[in-house]
């Protein structure tokens, strides 16, 4: 089984997962490239590995939880004759790409590899909505998911290595468009001299609420526009919030989103 868990890299991240799964009575041995992150963690049962090496030897599974890519292959190369044989759960954010090769570079030391991508932020991790995507093999992932489930709903989206990366950012993309939607949206009222914080509890929230599921299901890679929809109607309206935006001194680059659904207008007025 994979009851013992090494974590690698005890940001805020690691440090959330740690404590989740120390909470589910896990076995936990922790490793950080800088030492004396681990203290709260060590009183509540956790062991501090010594070393990368230690680490990866005291856990059934591996986590890796680390800055970026670069980070995950400097960490692993001194520990990859330790780490053969065993699994590595990669929750550290990257790319497709990065993803596939990194599962490549392991397999070629007999390492097997679950790609993972964290839906969730550090106080969310182990609450309700926390969800993990992870991609490779299909009983790997079986193996995996119960063990690591008190982190957040395992959820599995293919074998290929590069998909919960796929997932994770292509989700984190409408994430940021909603972002910057509101961020505008706040800032326009604010502008003309709106209560920003009533703009957002009787506006604001009960509209995104409503409209959510319809932009998430509407969501398309065709340029094409549904007839209720009518291309000119809507190129109108977002070049009206352009130049309201304008009038009231909103600063341009707040305003990308509005030129992008622009555009898109555009081409399919063109195309018809
Ligand atoms: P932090 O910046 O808090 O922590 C970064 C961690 O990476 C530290 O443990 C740091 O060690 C370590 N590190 C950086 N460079 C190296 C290196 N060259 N070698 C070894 N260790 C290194 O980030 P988070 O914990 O927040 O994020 C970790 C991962 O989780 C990222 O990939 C992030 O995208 C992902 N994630 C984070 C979310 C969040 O909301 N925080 C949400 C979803 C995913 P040291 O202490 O020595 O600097």
């Amino acid at each position: 089984s994979h009851e013992r868990i090494s974590i690698l890299g005890l940001g805020a991240m690691g440090r959330a997962l740690a404590s989740a799964l120390l909470e589910a009575g896990r076995e936990v041995t922790l490793w950080n490239r800088t030492p004396g992150k681990a203290g709260g963690l060590v009183a509540r049962g956790a062991r501090e590995a010594s070393s990368v090496e230690d680490a990866v030897g005291a856990g059934d599974l591996t986590v890796a939880c680390l800055l970026d890519d670069a980070s995950v292959r400097e960490t692993l190369a001194p520990a990859m004759p330790k780490l053969a044989g065993r699994t590595l759960v990669n929750l550290t954010s990257g790319s497709v790409r990065q993803a596939r090769e990194l599962a490549g570079w392991l397999e070629r030391y007999g390492v097997s590899l679950l790609a993972g991508g964290i839906m969730a932020v550090p106080p969310t991790v182990g609450t309700g909505g926390a969800f993990i995507l992870y991609s490779g093999a299909r009983d790997l992932f079986d193996r995996v998911a119960p063990v690591l489930a008190p982190i957040g709903r395992p959820h599995w989206v293919g074998e290929d290595p590069g998909f919960a990366a796929l997932y994770d950012m292509a989700a984190l993309s409408g994430m940021y468009g909603m972002g910057a939607g509101t961020d505008h949206a706040v800032a326009l009222v604010h502008a003309e001299g709106g209560d920003v914080d009533t703009f957002k509890r009787e506006v604001l929230q009960p509209w995104m609420e409503q409209m959510l599921p319809i932009m998430v299901a509407g969501a398309d890679v065709s340029e094409s526009v549904p007839d209720e929809y009518n291309p000119a109607m809507q190129a109108t309206g977002l070049e009206n919030i352009l130049s309201a935006s304008g009038e009231a001194g909103v600063p341009a680059d707040l305003a990308g989103h509005l030129r992008a659904s622009l555009w898109r207008m555009r081409r399919a007025l063109a195309a018809r």
